[in-house]
């Protein structure tokens, strides 16, 4: 079994300085000094670090591009890819690569840490090793057991673009609200391999590597102004929204906001419903204070998460140009990112 680490830096690549008590980036030397199991494993582990490693939070676009191209690149050398990535952007990450990669037969399975690597009372050890045991998982069949992108955190494995950050504090710092775990860590780790996909095929692997980010979010909030929403829908080159509303996808009633969202969707970007709460679905026309959404022409994002609509969005208007097609595709299940026609 072969297996590439890819290493991309968040405080799962820091240690920390004796004498200063500082953290900083971790050498590869430091980190399989940190994990002496990784040289004992029967897997064969090559590592491919990012130079430089990176903090989450500076993750853009480019760096999806280079995850998955390296996926890409080793996909027939390696059975399985483990990502280690800070945890504050890994649920975009994730999702993106979930996009980027399609066809996928083989794990990619993303892991960080709360706690540096080096920092007794770490996370890391236990995140690393059991990703890795994931990743290189076989069924009754013989072929890999999760041959999805999915992330692996304190117990708990979930598909990409199902998973949220919701902790800065605790050691269980992501969720997965619609969809259920694919598998949980204990003693043993039991796969729920009917909720994880498997391809019908073997179709190739094809890199989707063309992103626009000419997107934004816009969440609103009770009192929010016109100068606000023309702010963001008036930006130079606005291909899609994501529109952040209320409960089961509902907006205020405001005349001005509907004339808006109505020009928006006119001029041709397309505006998605994507509700603020993490559980539960939009149901646009349920109230009538949804009826000016669909009047408009906003579309139903269903039960997604931000992660994953913002990156579908990007990955979508980077690869087509055919605005039904890109609207087609958000409102059909890719990869097992919508409850609806999985
Ligand atoms: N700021 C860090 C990062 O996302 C936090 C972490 O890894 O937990 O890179």
């Amino acid at each position: 079994m072969q297996l590439l680490l890819i290493f991309t830096g968040g405080t799962i690549s820091m240690i920390q300085d004796p004498k200063t008590g500082s953290l900083h980036p971790a050498s590869l030397e430091n980190f399989r000094a940190c994990v002496p199991e990784l040289a004992s494993s029967s897997v064969h582990i090559d590592t491919l670090p990012f130079n430089p490693l990176i903090d989450s939070s500076d993750v853009n676009p480019s760096h999806w591009i280079k995850m998955a191209q390296t996926v890409a690149e080793h996909y027939d050398q390696y059975d399985a890819f483990v990502v280690l990535h800070g945890t504050d952007t890994m649920a975009y990450s994730a999702s993106a690569l979930s996009f980027m990669l399609e066809n996928l037969h083989k794990p990619v399975i993303f892991t960080g840490s709360q706690l540096p690597i080096g920092v007794l009372r770490s996370d890391a050890r236990e995140n690393v090793l059991t990703a890795i045991e994931i990743a290189t998982a076989l069924n009754q069949q013989g072929e890999p057991m999760v041959p999805e992108v999915a992330i692996y955190f304190e117990g708990r494995l979930f598909r990409a673009n199902r998973t949220t950050k919701k902790n800065a504090e605790q050691f269980e710092a992501f969720d997965s609200y619609n969809y259920p775990s694919l598998a949980k860590a204990g003693v043993h780790i039991t796969y729920r391999e009917d909720l994880i996909r498997y391809a019908t095929d073997d179709r190739p692997l094809v890199l989707h590597d063309k992103i626009d980010r000419n997107v934004a979010i816009l969440k609103l909030f009770p009192g929010i102004t016109a100068p606000l929403v023309d702010a963001i829908l008036h930006t130079h080159g606005l291909r899609g929204v994501v529109l952040e509303t209320f409960g089961s996808g509902n907006a205020p009633s405001y005349d001005w906001l509907y004339r808006r969202l109505r020009d928006a969707v006119d001029m041709g970007i397309i505006v998605v419903n994507k509700t603020q709460c993490n559980t539960g679905t939009v149901q646009m026309g349920q109230y009538e204070v949804s009826q000016n959404l669909m009047k408009a022409g906003v579309i139903s994002g269903y039960d997604i998460t931000t992660e994953a609509l913002l990156t579908k969005m990007m990955i979508l208007l980077g690869e087509y140009t055919d605005q039904q097609e890109i609207i087609t595709k958000i409102q059909t299940s890719l990869c097992g990112e919508l409850t609806i026609n999985q």
